[in-house]
């Protein structure tokens, strides 16, 4: 009973230091990415943020306070780059209207016009989960369709 229980902990401690690991090794990467395609689709809008944070969450793919604060999940980067556009494109939407309204859509519309395909993409994608490994197989899998 004492070892089972030892042997479930620890196993449970590794799992969680490798997913820490690549977030750590992947957050820098995950920061460039955000705030280049930040600054891309503000060329469009013109609105001001506070600060950007690049975190690990578990569900989340973005948040917009309203003090301006964008926080974004680092494994963007293992989204396909038309869904992390998305997801840019949606938090930087709330700077102006922090509900989703229908203002908020047309704002998201201005830059992606087919937001409604990408909300089912990433709605498919959130029904598999966002394990590493999950998020790279999908990736590779619109990456081949994309050349086809
Ligand atoms: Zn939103």
């Amino acid at each position: 009973m004492f070892r089972f229980r030892r042997r479930k902990v620890r196993r449970r401690s590794r799992r969680t230091s490798s997913v820490t690991k690549h977030y750590v090794e992947h957050k820098e990467e995950a920061r460039e990415l955000t705030l280049a395609r930040l600054a891309h689709f503000n060329q469009h809008y013109g609105l001001k943020w506070n600060r950007v944070a690049i975190r690990n969450q578990r569900r989340c793919w973005g948040s917009c306070t309203s003090l301006k604060n964008l926080n974004f999940n680092y494994k963007l980067i293992l989204l396909p780059p038309h869904l992390a556009d998305y997801i840019i494109v949606h938090e930087l939407c709330h700077l102006k209207e922090l509900n989703h309204g229908k203002a908020f859509w047309d704002l998201v519309e201005e830059t992606i016009p087919d937001y409604k395909e990408r909300v089912a993409q990433i709605k498919a994608i959130d029904k598999l989960g966002h394990s590493i490994q999950v998020l790279e197989k999908i990736s590779i899998e619109y990456e081949k369709a994309a050349k086809s």
